[in-house]
């Protein structure tokens, strides 16, 4: 497939020579950056052993969108995760973090994590021998740099109070983190995330193991936080997407099969037949 170029601002108008359309100037290198673009994921394929995991996958995703990606199983939703947070290093193909300038593809863990980029795994890894309270602050110690200053402890704790109602566990601060439900368990570790204050959210499988309330908590949760933020959701709970998405990507085999309203997609005969069918 031929690599696919970024959209390119309109050519300019010359008013002087009203309703012509001037050539636009030469691209300078590197190309402008898409306007309102958080992250973008540029012909990326990741390979195993000459098997692609990912294979040629372009999305592009705005500020502040909540954008769901779903497809069936070995699709490549976690190595696309793995790839956005460094964990895995495309074998082909770029990642960029709001800027041309910030390509995070090449770049270490911690610091694509440093950058504005938060990550909730599945499993919740709160420490369950600590309070909500201690959990936040242990989140927001780890993330240096940020709030390290005088000034920045102060704006630190304004942001674990924020979290606190956010994820609504403000009645629960005190409370000994291993005796959360499992619901409260990962608003707990959304609120980790939150207290670092990251641009772009990367939650996979939110709901996993939910009660109908719990998942329906989560939705209003997540939807609160774009934005401001962007979130990107893996997750195969249809009820839950059908809640919260605004656009959806299917992936497939590697491949972006199909993007869009969630409708469109539940009415795409392609979609139909590798996903919602199954
Ligand atoms: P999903 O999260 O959509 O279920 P994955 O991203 O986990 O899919 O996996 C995509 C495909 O890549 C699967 O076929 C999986 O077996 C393969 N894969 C993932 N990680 C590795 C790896 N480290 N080595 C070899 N194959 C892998
Ligand atoms: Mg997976």
């Amino acid at each position: 497939m031929a690599s696919r170029a970024l959209p390119e601002a309109p050519p300019e108008i010359d008013s002087e020579l009203s309703g012509v359309v001037r050539e636009a100037t030469p691209h300078r290198d590197p190309p402008p950056t898409p306007a309102r673009l958080a992250l973008w994921v540029e012909n990326v394929t990741v390979s195993f052993a000459g098997f692609k995991a990912l294979d040629d996958i372009t999305l592009e995703i705005k500020k502040g969108e909540l954008r769901c990606i779903i497809g069936p199983n070995g699709a490549g939703k976690t190595t696309l995760m793995d790839v956005i947070t460094g964990r895995t290093r495309p074998t082909a193909g770029a990642v960029y973090l709001e800027s041309r300038d910030h390509e995070i593809s090449a770049l270490p863990e911690w610091r694509i994590a440093r950058m504005g980029v938060g990550r909730k795994f599945q499993r919740p890894t709160v420490f369950f021998g600590h309070t909500v309270l201690e959990n936040l602050e242990l989140a927001q110690a780890g993330n240096k740099g940020v709030f390290a200053n005088l000034f920045g402890r102060a704006r630190g704790r304004e942001r674990i109070d924020e979290a606190l109602v956010t994820i609504g566990l403000t009645d629960l601060r005190d409370q000994r983190a291993g005796v959360l439900s499992h619901g409260h368990k990962q608003w707990l570790e959304i609120g980790m995330l939150l207290v670092q204050d990251p641009k772009v959210l990367l939650v996979d499988e939110p709901v996993a193991g939910m009660s109908q309330q719990e998942m329906e908590k989560t939705a209003e949760l997540l939807s609160s936080l774009a934005g401001e933020r962007t979130v990107v959701v893996v997750e195969h709970d249809m009820e839950f997407v059908r809640r919260i998405a605004q656009k959806v990507t299917v992936l497939h085999e590697g491949r972006v099969l199909a993007e869009g309203p969630l409708q469109r997609m539940q009415e795409d005969p392609r979609v139909i037949e590798v996903y919602l069918g199954s």
